[in-house]
């Protein structure tokens, strides 16, 4: 038997640990770890959003992480399926709970013993590199192989705002993210771009946007890559954000590859409609 994956994600709302998924951008098999099965926990509020609104009674167990990763592993294994990567993102923001290093260990091992070709993913906003233990951490994780996907929506606090809705000052959070690109670690830029209201980022969101990604791919910078993402998917504020052009897309990629090239960076930015 094939490994079903879920569509919409919607089993992590049920409380499931982990869940397998096709993901545009990992272009093949994803094997999601939830750590937050009770409740969605964010630092962000964004309003594309796709974690709807659910409670239960599930705590997590890193036990029963454990033994399902295994047992999806095990099988995508005996069914001769490629898992692509295994990627902690669940039900809200994952280095803000207290059983992501350990989840991360045992996924690295779990990799190790049935998934040798499958890369660990950590989906993340980047508030948790704003204390010193949280930067170190993630500094020293992905130095040692964890692909780290790094939220950048916004070059702007008016925009960053209207995206992500977060008590966090702006320009703290990119502070930080400034310091995490100089420190030389390998990281992976992730924007979603949409209307919001309606309305496009306006022109100095995008100039700003450019600018401070061409900041982050300077210098010793480990920048790997940007993925420019699209809405694809249902949220619970619909219709608040709206899937932008696919040449709104487009555009935004060509304009960062050009200054990216300009630059002789190495990093690109793709597209994922
Ligand atoms: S950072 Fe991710 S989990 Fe948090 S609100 Fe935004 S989209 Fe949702």
């Amino acid at each position: 038997m094939k490994i079903g994956p879920v569509p919409d994600h919607r089993s992590r709302e049920g409380g499931a640990l982990v869940y397998p998924v096709y993901s545009r951008r990992s272009r093949g098999l994803s094997v999601g770890i939830n750590l937050f099965p009770d409740r969605k926990r964010c630092s962000f509020d964004c309003p594309y959003c796709e974690v709807f609104p659910f409670e239960t009674d599930i705590v997590f167990s890193a036990a029963v992480m454990k033994a399902a990763l295994a047992s999806c592993l095990r099988e995508a294994a005996e069914n001769g399926e490629t898992i692509r990567d295994i990627c902690f993102s669940g039900n809200g923001e994952p280095a803000l709970s207290p059983d992501f290093p350990e989840a991360l260990r045992t996924a690295g091992a779990l990799r190790d013993e049935f998934a040798a070709e499958a890369k660990l993913v950590l989906i993340t906003n980047g508030t948790g590199l704003l204390d010193d233990s949280g930067f170190s951490f993630l500094s020293a994780a992905a130095k040692r192989g964890l692909e780290i996907w790094l939220k950048l929506d916004a070059g702007t606090e008016a925009w960053y705002g209207e995206m992500n809705r977060s008590g966090i000052p702006f320009g703290r959070l990119a502070g930080a993210f400034r310091a995490f690109a100089a420190s030389g670690t390998p990281f992976t830029l992730q924007t979603m771009l949409c209307r919001i209201n309606g309305a496009l980022p306006p022109p100095e969101e995008e100039a700003a946007w450019l600018e401070l990604a061409a900041a982050l791919a300077s210098g010793k910078s480990g920048l790997r890559s940007v993925h420019i993402y699209g809405k694809a998917r249902p949220a619970p504020e619909d219709p608040l954000a709206e899937a932008a052009p696919r040449e709104a897309l487009d555009r935004r990629a060509a304009l960062l590859n050009n200054i990216l090239k300009n630059a002789g960076t190495a990093a690109r930015a793709e597209v994922f409609y």
